[in-house]
């Protein structure tokens, strides 16, 4: 087995309950709070937006929550996914680290968000909603939707962030091809985008506005149409828990454990996903795991942002959420890796942060598409530039280990495959992308105002 490069599991250990992190913290989260009344919100506030059964999970205590027959029934088109040992990469870097990566980009749409979207659909349909509205940043999390929708006979109705809309057309053929309208955000179809293109007409779009946008539509339905996220929320982390849970019992097949485990982090939920169950170990079983998330600088929501109540939204819609944000203001740079443009942070993962229990680096754009070409040209997988953000941290790690003439294991979550950026590798194979810095000024008035 010393030269085994995939571990991988039968069909039957597909985890039969998610992992909630709520019942093991020490502490609980802090609550959301309505922006009107100032008081903690109740499932009547939620209601609008989302079925009782996700807004149930969104405050459970219960540490495992059991997974659905017809949801490990979808599951088995993708999962349980692989887990790799880079050896190729290893021997490209000459690195004494064992380097391991969790790969989601095997489901049918290229990255993980199908975990989650499958058991939101579902969830919806039970509740007898035949309509979902989203947002979407590079287009995974609206083809996922999509996906879901049409296994469910549900319609669905994405706002994609302009630029992405512009810069990744064949995203959106997918949603079509699901069954699903896409229009690109900021739109004239709603109050809130509308809004936004008076000021800016030339506005690239946010995942921030584009939730304001899908937000609005539900809201407004007469209770016909339901709203999805994601991202962000503990529902939504919590249903990515199956790649970490899978990712242990693989640890075990490999009979190795993992020093670092790493993650790119937009909203956080496929750091989350991979990383929560080894927290978990951390916190209840004395293991000592150092996790990282890595972000774009950019978009350095954890490395340069604040812990305070904030908008999950541009247009100020939503509850206030307690978390490391940049500010519900602030518009990222145009980064390649849509999925990690967006000011806040889950509130789970900006907990975790806050208490110590999680690291987060940030890295630059043409930093991460030479760890994304290293990486293919050894391990054969064309990274999403998101997924790429682990994969410079890990790269820097093996490195680090190197000098210090260390064996460790570190471990990543390759959240997707690029076959749809590949307009972004070609700038980047032409020299021409831009290494963004956030704008420290835009963030401080960005944050001014909000409480903690
Ligand atoms: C959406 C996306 C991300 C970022 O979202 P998270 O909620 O932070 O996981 C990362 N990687 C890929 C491939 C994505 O599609």
């Amino acid at each position: 087995m010393s030269e085994t490069t995939k571990f991988l599991l039968d069909e039957k250990r597909i985890p039969e309950a998610w992992y909630n992190i709520q019942a093991d913290l020490a502490e609980p989260l802090p609550p959301v709070i309505h922006p009107g009344t100032g008081q903690p919100i109740g499932p009547d506030d939620l209601a609008p937006l989302f079925p009782m059964a996700l807004i149930g999970q969104e405050v459970s205590q219960e540490r495992w929550i059991e997974i659905p027959d017809p949801i490990r029934e979808v599951y088995r088109l993708w999962r349980p996914t692989p887990l790799y040992r880079a050896r190729r990469l290893e021997r490209v870097l000459d690195t004494p680290a064992h380097i391991y990566y969790k790969y989601e980009g095997v489901s049918p749409v290229g990255s993980h968000k199908p975990n989650t979207a499958i058991a939101q659909a579902f969830y919806n349909r039970e509740e007898g909603i035949r309509a979902l509205t989203t947002e979407t940043g590079a287009g995974q999390w609206g083809s996922s939707l999509a996906l879901a929708c049409s296994f469910f006979d549900m319609s669905c109705e994405v706002y994609m962030v302009k630029v992405s809309y512009t810069q990744k057309p064949y995203r959106r053929s997918i949603m079509r091809a699901f069954g699903a309208d896409v229009y690109a955000s900021p739109s004239e179809r709603t109050n809130a985008g509308r809004s936004i293109l008076e000021q800016a007409p030339d506005s690239p779009g946010s995942l921030g506005i584009a939730i304001s946008e899908a937000v609005e539509v539900a809201a407004t339905s007469g209770g016909t149409k339901k709203y999805s996220l994601g991202s962000v929320l503990n529902h939504v982390l919590m249903h990515q828990t199956v790649i970490g849970l899978e990712a242990l019992e693989q640890f075990e097949q490999a009979g190795e454990y993992p020093d670092v485990a790493i993650g790119c982090a937009g909203g956080g939920s496929n750091f989350a996903g991979f990383a929560l169950p080894f927290v978990r170990n951390n916190i209840v079983e004395g293991k000592s795991t150092r996790i990282v998330a890595a972000e774009p600088t950019a978009c350095p929501t954890l490395t340069k942002g604040s812990y305070l109540y904030d908008f999950g939204d541009t247009a100020a819609t939503t509850p206030l959420i307690k978390m490391f944000t940049l500010g519900h203001s602030f518009i990222p740079a145009p980064v390649h890796a849509g999925g990690l443009r967006y000011h806040g942070m889950a509130p789970i993962v900006s907990a975790l942060h806050d208490r110590g229990l999680i690291e987060a680096v940030a890295a630059t754009q043409n930093a991460v598409f030479d760890a994304a070409v290293q990486f293919a040209r050894a391990e054969a997988i064309l990274p999403a530039p998101e997924a790429a953000h682990a994969i410079k941290v890990a790269i820097d790690e093996a490195l680090r280990a190197k000098e210090e003439g260390e064996s460790r294991v570190i471990a990543f979550n390759l959240s997707g495959h690029g076959h749809f950026d590949m307009g972004a590798y070609d700038e980047y194979f032409a020299g021409n992308l831009p290494d963004f810095e956030y704008d420290a000024e835009e963030v401080e008035k960005a944050i001014a105002g909000l409480s903690a």
